[in-house]
């Protein structure tokens, strides 16, 4: 069995109402899928974190030519040759989503030429539903702290609607020109309202200095908020150190880390006690099993950073099945078109707060061709 073609297919949802979290503004949702076909016509897809343009030329011109005609159930010797290619190509900042996508693909291939889901070929699934999380909250363009309060009051008893038990919040306010006590503001009211039903986390986005973090942290400390997600940027890793030692309340990371070398640093360095690989950018499913499997031995949950298409979901549940202490799926529910119409089968919370793991060969998705295209944008 060869590798007959690898295609790049850009999609883009333009937002209806742009969204806000620490870090800046969000208009659209856009990602490169990646289709990898063999030579008797099976195709697996893949999916890149980030801008397309870049993805687009970096699978297009350098991975491509070196897949064509190799055997796509080698996944691990290809990984290693398409890093090697990146390295020595791009020296000090390769582009790892690429790789990541096109190592997705590669996996959903081989799990559909084998006629078994990815969940078997890592190892052997421990659970055929995986808790989830709400991911949303995010800011609104508003001028008052309390119409930004009570929107996300009101988004939170949607998510306990649904069947969530456990929801994340977005904090970083400065984007609005408030501060940290803003943010203990708005958490706190938050935790009025549902911390009784629902498990909190926080998420910065990156958002603090040092001081301002250990301030945010306390007060979460007070109200049993389960995580501190990106309190600072991602290459501070020096007050990552110096956060955790300061602060009760696990600080969680990895969707801005890629690859076992920087994580292998991060868990060494002791910087985090939560890990959040994203399968979309930190090299893939080979990567993110192997990032995985390091956390396991030294008793650190892996919970995987999701924020992408329902490629991106499937991919991060497979992982997610083979780890055998913790188990949680972010699934995000900020306004993403191809998140809800890309399958023919959508992912759906169950009223019990978990998500099905898909059970057919491969990643056990079905990409409706018709919507593909319906989202298809000019690289
Ligand atoms: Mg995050």
């Amino acid at each position: 069995m060869k590798i007959a073609s690898v295609e790049t297919i850009p999609v883009k949802h333009t937002l209806k109402e742009p969204f806000g979290n620490g870090q800046g503004w969000t208009t659209s949702r856009q990602y490169l899928i990646v289709r990898v076909t063999s030579s008797d016509g099976i195709a697996g897809y893949g999916e890149c974190w980030g801008p397309i343009a870049g993805n687009d030329r970096v699978v297009g011109e350098i991975i491509a030519p070196l897949l064509i005609g190799q055997d796509p159930t080698d996944t691990a010797r290809l990984w290693e040759q398409i890093h090697f290619k990146l390295r020595w190509a791009y020296h000090s900042f390769a582009p790892y989503s690429a790789l990541s996508g096109v190592d997705i693909a590669l996996w959903d291939l081989k799990g559909k030429l084998i006629g078994q889901p990815v969940h078997k070929l890592l190892g052997g699934a421990f659970r055929d539903s995986v808790p989830a999380y709400a991911t949303g909250h995010y800011f609104r363009r508003v001028d008052r702290l309390e119409d930004q309060i009570s929107a996300v009051l009101q988004e939170a008893k949607e998510h306990l609607s649904e069947g969530f038990k456990t929801l994340k919040l977005k904090i970083g306010l400065k984007l609005l020109g408030w501060g940290p006590e803003a943010d203990i503001a708005l958490m706190r009211a938050l935790h009025e309202e549902v911390g009784s039903r629902a498990s909190l986390m926080i998420d910065a986005n990156c958002a603090y200095s040092l001081p301002e973090a250990i301030k945010v942290g306390r007060a979460a400390e007070e109200l049993g908020v389960s995580w501190f997600e990106e309190p600072l940027p991602p290459d501070d890793l020096d007050n990552y150190v110096r956060l955790s030692e300061k602060l009760d309340i696990p600080v969680a990371a990895g969707e801005s880390w890629a690859l076992l070398s920087r994580f292998h640093e991060v868990f060494r360095r002791q910087a985090v006690s939560i890990a959040q690989p994203d399968v979309c950018s930190a090299g893939g499913i080979t990567e993110v099993k192997r990032i995985a499997d390091l956390a396991h031995a030294l008793n650190v949950p892996c919970i995987p950073h999701v924020w992408g298409t329902p490629i991106a979901l499937a991919a991060s549940l497979h992982v997610l099945a083979t780890l055998p202490r913790h188990a949680l799926l972010e699934f995000d529910r900020s306004e993403n078109a191809i998140r809800e119409g890309l399958l023919t089968r959508p992912f759906a919370v169950r009223p019990d707060s978990t998500v099905a793991v898909p059970d057919g060969p491969g990643l056990g998705i079905e990409v409706d061709e018709e919507q593909l295209d319906r989202f298809r944008v000019a690289a």
